[in-house]
């Protein structure tokens, strides 16, 4: 199967501005970014959508939390506020079949969502 983008980010074959990364979980900026803060927090296992999580992962996608916590102090969007979210399928607006948790802040985000 060809892999995704994100595969080729975490693998090092096409360069990413990395804020954070682990054995498990790798951080980096968002290409288009909506807002001045967009990081996307990726898990290395590839899980394609949302629908694939299994209790295995449960740690692993707590943890991607963890991180936005960690980032969004970091960047000092904490206090301000920020949005986290996981995109599913089509109708979600999902691009890349890789999981990937978006940490978007830094401006007033509008509500709800189109
Ligand atoms: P989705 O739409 O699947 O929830 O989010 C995919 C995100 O990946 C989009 O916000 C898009 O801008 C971002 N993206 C797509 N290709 C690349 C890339 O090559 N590098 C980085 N850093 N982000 C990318």
């Amino acid at each position: 199967m060809n892999k995704t983008i994100f595969e080729k980010i975490i693998d090092k074959e096409i360069p990413a501005n990395i804020h954070y990364e682990d054995e498990n979980i790798i951080a980096i900026d968002d290409i288009n970014p909506v807002a001045p803060v967009h990081i996307l927090i990726i898990p290395k296992k590839k899980i394609s959508t949302l629908n694939e999580i299994e209790d295995i992962d449960i740690n692993l996608v707590g943890k991607l939390f963890k991180i936005a916590k960690f980032l969004a102090k970091k960047f000092e969007i904490d206090k301000s506020g920020y949005r986290t979210i996981f995109n599913c399928n089509e109708d979600g607006g999902q691009t890349v079949f890789h999981i990937h948790l978006h940490l978007i802040g830094g401006k007033k985000l509008g509500w709800p969502p189109g």
